[in-house]
């Protein structure tokens, strides 16, 4: 099929990208988008230059996660810059680009697709080493749609729970990838165990070692788990990531080592 003025654009902004990293996860709700962006900042903080792109329909919630909501992408003849913010770190989200915070979840499937095509086809990015992209949850169309678009991908993290490891959700995710020639960095297992706010210990709580059996069985890296810390609930309501204001914690310790093979 013949290129189209918009295909070359989004090849030529998407070349200046050395990594395109997707995260993703079999269902909502396992702490995806807190990941994508504790990764992002991770590698921000290791000096790289970091964008972060957010088309999770069912809630954009990264502007929230880094404070950015009173933020808007500045708009340059038919171009869009990202948001600026610490760190060096560039931020876009279907939500700057939203009105109402429920308006996403009203758009149809070409709606969407037609928004998120111009989110990669019209955002200057400029010259970076890694684009985190916070994908839409599951296996459906949405997610479909959008790894579609994304040119040479370099892989995807799949973010699961312990609990979900037991279901088929994750080897959904792996299938999803593999149909679509997109190499499975790795798994990552949130919420695996539960650091004790008052003595600060791990609690295991439920089986451990499933996301790594998982990883094994589907021939596929395993990253690493990220323990429930309630400070990173608090540090999503306040809007700081929590990888950079609880340096010191075993969460931001496992963030740090997820990082580092990507
Ligand atoms: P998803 O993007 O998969 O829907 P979120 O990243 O929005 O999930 O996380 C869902 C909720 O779980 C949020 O309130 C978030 O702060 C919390 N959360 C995620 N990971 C952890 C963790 N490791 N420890 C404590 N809370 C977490």
């Amino acid at each position: 099929a013949q290129n189209t003025p918009e295909d070359d654009k989004l090849k030529k902004s998407m070349e200046r990208v050395a990594h395109k990293i997707l995260v993703l996860s079999g269902k909502g709700g396992v702490g995806k988008s807190t990941v994508a962006v504790n990764l992002a900042v991770a590698l921000a903080l290791e000096g790289k230059r970091v964008g972060l792109l957010d088309v999770d329909f069912h809630g954009p919630s990264i502007p929230k996660l880094l404070a950015l909501e009173d933020r808007k992408p500045e708009v340059v003849g038919d171009a869009m810059l990202p948001v600026s913010m610490d760190y060096g770190m560039k931020v876009m989200s279907l939500g700057f680009l939203l009105n109402r915070k429920d308006d996403a979840v009203i758009w149809r499937g070409p709606m969407k697709y037609g928004a998120i095509k111009q989110l990669l086809t019209d955002v200057h990015w400029g010259d970076l080493d890694y684009l985190v992209i916070d994908f839409p949850p599951g296996t459906g169309d949405e997610p479909l749609s959008v790894a579609q678009l994304i040119p040479d991908a370099d892989g995807a993290v799949v973010v699961t729970t312990p609990q979900d490891v037991s279901t088929i959700d994750v080897s959904k995710s792996v299938t999803f990838c593999r149909h679509l020639k997109i190499p499975v960095l790795g798994i990552v297992e949130n919420m695996s165990g539960l650091i004790c706010p008052h003595c600060s210990k791990l609690i295991e709580l439920f089986k451990q070692g499933g996301g790594e059996e998982m990883a094994k069985r589907m021939d596929v890296p395993f990253l690493g788990r990220i323990p429930i810390d309630p400070k990173i609930v608090q540090s999503s309501d306040e809007g700081r990531p929590f990888i950079f204001h609880h340096k010191d914690t075993e969460a931001a310790a496992a963030f740090r080592q997820v990082v580092q093979p990507l």
